[in-house]
């Protein structure tokens, strides 16, 4: 069941897609936590996720899933990994690449680069402050890409329109993918993301048996498409009780919150003959 509202919202909806790279992620070495957060602050940020994927360290699987991203008319592509010093982090070369854009050394980068080594080696953390190819490399960005600071690691991200798409590449480290989102994204992303608006409410059933509340749930689900309801599958038990999740995203605050209320409401008088009683789970 999509989690979106009628179409001529969807079409207002800015569409994102998310590319995780990373050799490690894909011999289960290292755990995708990138795509997780970067889908919950994206959506909470009223954009429509509508697809991620896992690709290894490779120049030409990494610019497939670019042209592929544009072709679907995406209006944010986001790359996690692969952005460091070393030869095997592709990423920006393979995205040059996808959009045809030529590599140059970004002065704007290199400033940043030599910013962070230099209080890298203040601290006592890295022997030397001095540029290397190795570093330099992080600064060489397409013709037209914006870096962005990284406050944490080394790697500036960056920030490239092509088209109406705008390519934003972060580091894998979750720490420096987390840093420079929350350093300079916010207000750049609103403007991309426009007004979209995320609700959530999450609920307890006292009801053990998911069975029993697929048909209600079905019911209440076709009397509000626009809203997202989920129940979460648990093993079986005797005190378990089931997790229920509704959600809706829509481009007014004050609509989405009448609808999900709304779809709430029916809910509850649904539930009432089984004597099935609906709990607030407040999230933390
Ligand atoms: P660096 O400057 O450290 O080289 P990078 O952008 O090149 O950064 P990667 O080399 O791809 O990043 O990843 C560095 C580390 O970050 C990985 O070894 C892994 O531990 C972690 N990492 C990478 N991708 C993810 C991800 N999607 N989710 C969680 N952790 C990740
Ligand atoms: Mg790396």
């Amino acid at each position: 069941m999509p989690l979106v509202p009628d179409i001529s919202e969807v079409k207002a909806m800015k569409r994102v897609e998310i590319i995780a790279v990373g050799n490690e992620l894909l011999i289960g070495d290292v755990l995708d936590t990138n795509t997780n957060w970067l889908c919950r602050r994206l959506t909470m940020m009223g954009a429509f996720v509508r697809r991620a994927v896992l690709v290894r360290d490779e120049e030409e699987a990494i610019a497939a899933e670019v042209r592929g991203a544009l072709e679907r008319g995406t209006d944010l592509l986001v790359t996690s990994g692969g952005l460091g010093p070393t030869e095997d982090d592709r990423t920006v070369v393979a995205i040059a690449k996808a959009v045809n854009r030529p590599l140059q050394l970004n002065e704007q980068a290199l400033r940043m680069v030599a910013q962070r080594y230099r209080e890298l080696y203040l601290q006592g953390f890295v022997d030397s402050p001095d540029i290397t190819p190795a570093r330099r490399k992080m600064a060489v960005l397409p013709v037209g890409a914006a870096p962005l600071f990284n406050p944490v690691g080394t790697a500036p991200g960056v920030w490239l329109k092509v088209g109406e798409t705008v390519i934003l590449c972060l580091p894998g480290v979750p720490a420096e993918l987390k840093g420079i989102f929350e350093h300079s994204l916010p207000p750049l992303l609103k403007q991309v993301l426009g007004k979209g608006y995320y609700a959530e409410r999450t609920f307890e059933a006292t009801c053990r048996d998911e069975s029993v509340l697929a048909p209600v749930l079905k019911e209440v689900a076709s009397k509000h498409p626009q809203v997202y309801l989920k129940s979460k599958a648990r093993v079986f038990g005797k005190e378990v009780r089931i997790t229920i999740l509704l959600a809706s995203t829509g481009n007014e605050k004050e609509v989405v919150e009448r609808r999900l209320q709304a779809a709430i409401d029916d809910l509850i008088v649904a539930l009432d003959p089984m004597g099935i009683v609906l709990v607030p789970i407040v999230s933390s």
